[in-house]
């Protein structure tokens, strides 16, 4: 610990973010960094207190308390203050296969459980991680490192995203010869086409997929598994197979005037809006546009704040978002106590542009959608809603009951349907007789990652359904360890 007093005689200070009225004219990262003696103070406020729980990745309460792929936080923290920055990428690189994706879009469960916390606003540890590997491939310091050997064995990873990245990342490191089927027309997962480019920008995603690729990684776009090529063919050309497919099955919304024009998916709106940037700086018009249109978004999550932030970015008219759900706490209630994930109010990024454009949170709670109307010619024109009260039924199971008089009309050209996911596509997995729990994740236990098929493994939220990014790492890592013991009857991999 290098400042016992650290934490006494500096304040908590994160990077401004771009202004929203700037940042909401470009899909530019918003994010800014500390200079290096602020960042450097930020480090020195770690007490290392001992039990660190910010790096336990426990789960308590059903969320994850602490860092799920156990960053040696308090470790880095220290090397931050004493400027250490070779030393403290050494230790991150130890847990965490790619910080630049965390570093930016990780909610930070570390920081809910930081001992600081319980008195004081909690250690930077999100942006004190970002800083270490930005400052490393600025310095030069991440160049490709392929393996010395290779074992002569093949695996087969199903799926790019930040699982099948990870799991690929560490099975090459001991050896293995590793190919990446991505039914998409890049590699990235949810991480190139779920997030918009402001939140991570895609030439961050492209940099470690053309390192993977230095290193050997073998990755072939454009090819789902289960209808490019047939899943059990897979079976017989690897020595092993890891299923990293995501879950993107979207929950849909059955009430009347669903089937309108303008009424869609949040993942089709935000998909085709970052192919289209990237493909073509938007010129292609092979985007759904807000433009001029007044948007409900029906999920209050993060899937949900990203549209409002893609809309705004079009120069929609004016951008609701309705969720079910009673509004969070401004504080942890006594029943959320430190260290568990505090369930309070968060005001996102989406959120603090849609406040500075139209002065108010767009964010309505205890909203139901009760029907969309159209015009004469299909076109989606309002949604119908009413407000609920969430009480117990005569089971004790809390719902949501219609307050009558409470129905409003919001006028809308584009819905956008944000209200979460489901579970994995089958396409590959029916092939090869993959077992599947009562949620439709791929059935395979977590630790072992191994399916009821010989030599078949599963990761991401594939078999956890829809999650983060940081439990896609773990899980990719965790596949990995497993195959390799699988393949080699041993494992250096942890
Ligand atoms: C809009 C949105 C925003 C999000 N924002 C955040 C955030 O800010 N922070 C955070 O931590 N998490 C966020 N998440 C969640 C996070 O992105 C996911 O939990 C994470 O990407 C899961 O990783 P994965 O590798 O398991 O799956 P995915 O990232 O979903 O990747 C799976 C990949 O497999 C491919 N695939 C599927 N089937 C096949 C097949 N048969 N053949 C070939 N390829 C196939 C898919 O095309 C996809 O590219 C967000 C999710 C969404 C939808
Ligand atoms: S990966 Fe997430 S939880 Fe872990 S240290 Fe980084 S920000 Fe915290």
């Amino acid at each position: 610990m290098g400042k016992p007093t650290g934490f006494m005689e500096y304040k908590r200070q994160v990077p401004a973010d771009r202004e929203p009225k700037e940042r909401i004219k470009d899909w530019g990262e918003f994010h800014l960094h500390l200079t290096e003696e602020e960042q450097r103070k930020q480090g020195a406020r770690c007490m290392d207190c001992g039990i660190p729980f910010c790096h336990s990745g426990v789960l308590l309460a059903g969320m994850a308390s602490g860092c799920p792929i156990n960053n040696l936080i308090p470790e880095w923290n220290d090397l931050i203050f004493k400027g250490q920055w070779k030393e403290a990428l050494g230790r991150l690189l130890k847990t965490n296969n790619f910080p630049e994706f965390t570093g930016r879009v990780c909610p930070a469960p570390c920081e809910g459980s930081c001992t600081l916390g319980i008195s004081e606003p909690q250690v930077t540890i999100k942006v004190n991680e970002c800083t270490i590997i930005d400052k490393a491939y600025e310095n030069g310091w991440i160049v490709p490192n392929p393996p010395k050997t290779r074992t002569g064995k093949k695996v087969a990873v199903v799926g790019s995203g930040p699982s099948g990245l990870a799991c690929a990342d560490q099975l090459n490191k001991v050896g293995h010869s590793v190919t990446v089927f991505e039914r998409s027309d890049r590699i990235g997962g949810l991480m190139m086409y779920g997030i918009p480019n402001m939140k991570l920008d895609k030439s961050v995603v492209q940099r470690r997929v053309d390192l993977m690729k230095a290193e050997g990684v073998e990755f072939v776009v454009n090819t789902e598994v289960g209808k490019d090529v047939p899943s059990e063919k897979l079976l017989k050309e690897f020595d092993a197979v890891v299923l990293c497919g995501g879950a993107t099955k979207p929950r849909d919304l059955p009430v009347e005037g669903r089937q309108l024009k303008g009424v869609h998916f949040a993942m089709e709106f935000l998909h085709a809006n970052t192919k289209s940037l990237l493909d073509s700086n938007l010129s292609d018009g092979n985007y759904i546009s807000a433009k001029g249109k007044d948007v409900v978004v029906i999920g209050g999550g993060d899937t949900g704040t990203d549209c409002v932030g893609t809309s705004i970015r079009h120069g929609c008219n004016s951008v609701v978002q309705l969720e079910i759900m009673p509004q969070p706490p401004m504080s942890r209630t006594p029943d959320n106590p430190w260290p568990q994930w505090p369930k309070v109010l968060k005001v996102d990024y989406g959120q603090e542009e849609a406040i500075e454009l139209y002065g108010r949170d767009p964010r309505d709670y205890c909203v139901t959608t009760k029907k969309i109307v159209g015009d004469e010619n299909g076109n989606v024109k309002e949604v119908h809603t009413v407000k609920v009260e969430w009480k117990k039924d005569e089971n004790g199971r809390f719902g949501p009951v219609e307050i009558p008089g409470t129905e409003k009309v919001y006028p809308a050209q584009l819905v956008l349907l944000a209200m979460g996911f489901l579970g994995p596509e089958d396409t590959a997995l029916k092939p090869l007789g993959v077992e599947q729990d009562g949620r439709s994740n791929v059935k395979a236990d977590y630790g072992k990652f191994s399916t009821n098929v010989p030599g078949v493994f599963s990761a991401g939220d594939m078999r956890r359904g829809q999650s983060l990014v940081v439990w896609a790492i773990n899980e990719g890592r965790g596949a990995a360890r497993e195959c390799d013991k699988y393949l080699m009857g041993k494992t250096t991999l942890r």
